[in-house]
């Protein structure tokens, strides 16, 4: 049994959200970094480079790396054999919560919650979104995303007949790049999810954009040979970083799958700018 204590919680949380959004990770700054030299564009390599350079000044000055600092998201691996102490929280969620005011607030990053009609601001940042999943053992993973809205608003689903197969998978998924355009703030990183059903398939693809080192591929190597597939049709769209033309449009594309009903083949898409925000805690 591990003992873990809802305080620690918050202020890790605390710590994460602010990391997150003043701090590129090297994986995603590497894979930029590659594409300046094979950009044929000169305003694209221009806006490759002001990238590299944004991110040097957000993690040295501790400012966000973009002005939309994004809905708090969490993906909760709790543990069966996991203890929690709650020390004056009511929950995990609480304490999650707690840590998301915090770290948003002391950071003086962007407050982005809204009520969906009146579009009142709750004003720091919650509520937060949490996707829990139970495991075996005394795992305590708490991996924090920060969306922003111009990349989360380009998502698109498909329930998609059976019979359309892996080309109809890949032509979606290059579709949904293209409508998209210059929107998500390209260069991007594009989650796929496929099978589950209409709601786990769009958590699949949300969950996708997790995967680290960004830009590894599937460990099925059919899945990794249709991410490539997909990418190198993305790239020859000529979208381009900001979309001012060039082929770098997406770093990466990552695919996560579950089976699905017979009758069904549901696809999702979830895309993610270049401000690739994500921050694991373990305790
Ligand atoms: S899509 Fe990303 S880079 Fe563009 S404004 Fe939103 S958070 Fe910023």
């Amino acid at each position: 049994m591990k003992n873990v204590n809802l305080s620690e919680v918050k202020e890790k949380v605390k710590q994460a959200v602010q990391e997150a959004n003043f701090i590129i990770d090297q994986d995603l700054k590497d894979l930029v970094k590659e594409c300046v030299p094979t950009e044929e564009s000169p305003a694209g390599q221009e806006v490759l480079r002001q990238i590299l350079q944004n991110a040097d000044i957000a993690a040295s000055e501790k400012l966000a790396l973009c002005q939309d600092t994004g809905l708090a998201v969490f993906f909760v691996e709790l543990g069966e054999k996991v203890k929690l102490t709650y020390a004056g929280f009511e929950s995990l969620h609480d304490a999650i919560s707690q840590g998301t005011r915090e770290g948003y607030g002391e950071g003086y990053l962007r407050k982005s919650v809204c009520d969906p009609l009146s579009r009142k601001n709750s004003g720091d940042n919650t509520p937060v979104f949490i996707h829990w999943d139970v495991v075996a053992g005394d795992a305590f993973k708490v991996t924090f995303m920060a969306k922003g809205g111009g990349a989360e608003n380009m998502s698109a689903l498909k329930m998609m007949p059976p019979s359309a197969g892996a080309k109809g998978i890949e032509d979606f998924v290059v579709e949904t790049v293209s409508k998209a355009g210059p929107n998500p703030c390209p260069p991007t990183v594009v989650g796929v999810g496929i099978g589950g059903n209409f709601d786990t398939s769009a958590l699949l693809a949300k969950k996708a954009l997790l995967r680290k080192p960004v830009g590894s591929p599937h460990p099925d190597p059919v899945y990794a040979e249709m991410e490539q597939r997909i990418l190198e049709r993305i790239n020859k769209l000529g979208i381009g970083p900001m979309g001012l033309g060039g082929r770098t449009t997406s770093l990466a594309v990552h695919i996560a799958s579950h089976p699905c009903h017979i009758a069904s083949f549901p696809v999702a898409v979830n895309i993610n700018c270049h401000s690739h925000r994500i921050v694991e805690i373990n305790l």
